[in-house]
């Protein structure tokens, strides 16, 4: 894709808001989305994902607040351009699929029937419909009717059928959560597959942090209606913003002490003086430190904070230790290879170089 292109603006949303009677489930939502982007909406359960889907597919209007794409205003409270005059597909949870049309005329049916469909497309649709299934991978499936199809094969049906028609958006509201874990696994390979073939702008709605983090190109956290926090999975899971996003993102400790400019003194370990941390200034203020437990180096004697270990799991490449630091239970993952301890054990916990952290990251 043209560089160019990947960085032009495709939908902006300034201010949205929305309320259903008195409640109110979005709040002033500022958000851009590029070309070619996938976005990963990710939250808890009622914090507004769905709400927000539902007005970028124009199923409702915004309570305040407008909404554009690709530079034409598409929604405010007094005007909504109806979803049949978006370019937009949908993927649902539940896939949505009619019984009495077999695979290839799900495919066919946004073809000849949506006001939607590229100009770009050839008209020849048998030809649309193969180059489709082969996509999703379905093509000795096209004569099969959905009850003759594992829940897997009705997801790509669904995928197939959304992307038809070239949308400009796709919007994917918790497609993988009806399936069974490894098959979720396998799915997500096969969305990213289909996403940088087909170049298409993504919008996947998750309140799995392990999806959003494998998949998007820049993850939209939120929490109550509003955005916590948007980045890529990378700066989510490093650079958390807010509390919220530093313990709904992964597993975290968040150490309590006390920041003192570039340092900071863990309650309890005065002695410890923490440096070389890129923490956001909201967690700073707050006198909080999160480490996360891949960060920590464990050690039998020498500097760091004392701790017992509390719990001991042997995970294969890693183990998994709980250590009790005065009140607080911190969890710790370290490397097989640098010995085990046992239930009982009195250890010192420092924190591992920033910069070796970062590159085991990204390894
Ligand atoms: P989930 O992950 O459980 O699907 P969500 O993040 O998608 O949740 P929404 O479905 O957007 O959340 O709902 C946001 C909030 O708005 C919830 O508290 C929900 O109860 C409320 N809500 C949603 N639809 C309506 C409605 N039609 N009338 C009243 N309240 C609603």
């Amino acid at each position: 894709m043209g560089k160019e292109c990947a960085e032009k603006t495709m939908i902006t949303l300034d201010g949205i808001s929305k309320t259903y009677g008195n409640y109110q489930a979005l709040q002033s939502i500022d958000l851009s989305i590029n070309n070619g982007e996938f976005i990963a909406i990710l939250g808890p359960s009622g914090c507004g994902k769905t709400t927000l889907l539902k007005l970028l597919a124009g199923f409702m209007s915004p309570t305040s607040g407008r909404m554009i794409m690709n530079e034409q205003l598409i929604a405010t409270d007094k005007k909504v351009t109806p979803p049949e005059k978006r370019n937009i597909g949908m993927v649902f949870q539940s896939f949505a699929l009619w019984p009495h049309m077999n695979v290839q005329e799900h495919v066919r049916f946004p073809l000849k029937h949506h006001r939607y469909v590229n100009k770009g497309l050839s008209k020849n649709h048998d030809k649309r419909i193969t180059d489709i299934l082969h996509l999703v991978g379905l093509e000795k499936f096209a004569k099969r009717y959905p009850e003759e199809l594992s829940g897997g094969q009705k997801q790509r049906v669904a995928l197939a059928r959304a992307l038809a028609p070239e949308p400009s958006l796709l919007l994917m509201d918790e497609p993988l959560s009806a399936l069974d874990a490894e098959l979720r696994m396998d799915m997500r390979k096969e969305i990213q597959h289909i996403h940088r073939e087909t170049k298409a702008t993504i919008m996947y709605v998750t309140h799995d942090q392990s999806e959003a983090l494998g998949m998007a190109d820049r993850i939209v956290v939120m929490n109550n209606g509003r955005i916590e926090q948007i980045g890529s999975p990378e700066t989510i899971y490093l650079r958390p913003e807010t509390e919220f996003v530093a313990t709904f993102v992964g597993k975290n400790n968040l150490i309590k002490g006390k920041w003192m400019n570039q340092y900071f003194i863990p309650d309890h370990s005065p002695a410890e003086k923490w440096s070389n941390l890129d923490i956001s200034p909201q967690l700073k203020k707050k006198n909080i430190c999160p480490i996360r437990p891949e960060q920590w180096r464990l050690s039998s004697h020498g500097q760091g904070m004392s701790g017992k270990i509390t719990t001991v799991q042997y995970q294969g490449k890693e183990i998994h230790y709980t250590i009790q630091v005065g009140e607080e239970r911190i969890t710790a993952h370290d490397n097989i290879t640098s010995g085990r301890y046992s239930h009982g054990d009195t250890v010192k916990l420092s924190i591992r170089n920033p910069e070796s952290q970062t590159e085991m990251q990204y390894r």
